[in-house]
């Protein structure tokens, strides 16, 4: 049984995921309905729900659009734990590179970071790609604020892809506008 249930604003853009118990609770309070029912069912003295996986708003709530944070797990989390010179998917391991070194005036910025395994971090040393002959395959960008950040995509039921995809399919292209 999943545990977490996606919760979709009134025009059915994601908001966030929150525990299944909240999510019963707005379903109570007829804040929310299901829109995608997981496994199980839920019961009150009158009546009884599919346990949901994914719920929206019967109404809309504005929200406030966050930053997300410049960390090296973020960083990670936007580039899908891809290397971006060799595309070669790493976990742990994975390290964060800067595409144009620090020491050549490089920033530490959303668009000057990439994901980066430790097989290219070695080669490509203190070049650039162009001067290591590593050609970078995406542009990385600044993400957006998604719900999706935050969540560890593998963990996340199938159902909730047709959502998140409304912020558009590949995770470069989800968090890179
Ligand atoms: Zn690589």
């Amino acid at each position: 049984m999943s545990s977490d249930c996606l919760l979709l604003n009134f025009t059915y853009e994601p908001l966030g995921v929150v525990d299944v118990t909240r999510a019963v609770r707005l379903l109570f309070a007829r804040k929310v309905e299901i829109v995608h029912a997981g496994a199980g069912e839920i019961r009150s003295v009158t009546a009884a729900f599919p346990l949901p996986s994914i719920v929206r708003l019967l109404y809309y709530v504005a929200r406030r659009r966050k930053k997300v944070a410049l960390t090296k797990k973020n960083v990670l989390l936007r580039d899908d734990y891809v290397c971006g010179y060799c595309a070669s998917r790493g976990g742990a391991t994975m390290t964060v590179d800067h595409v144009v070194p620090r020491s050549r005036g490089g920033r530490s910025a959303w668009e000057n970071l990439v994901a980066c395994c430790t097989a290219c971090n070695a080669r490509k040393r203190d070049r650039t790609p162009d001067e290591a002959r590593m050609p970078l395959r995406r542009v990385p960008r600044e993400p957006r604020f998604i719900p999706w950040i935050v969540v560890r995509r593998n963990t996340a039921p199938d159902e909730w892809d047709k959502y998140l995809a409304l912020y558009s399919v590949g995770i470069e292209e989800r968090v890179g506008r």
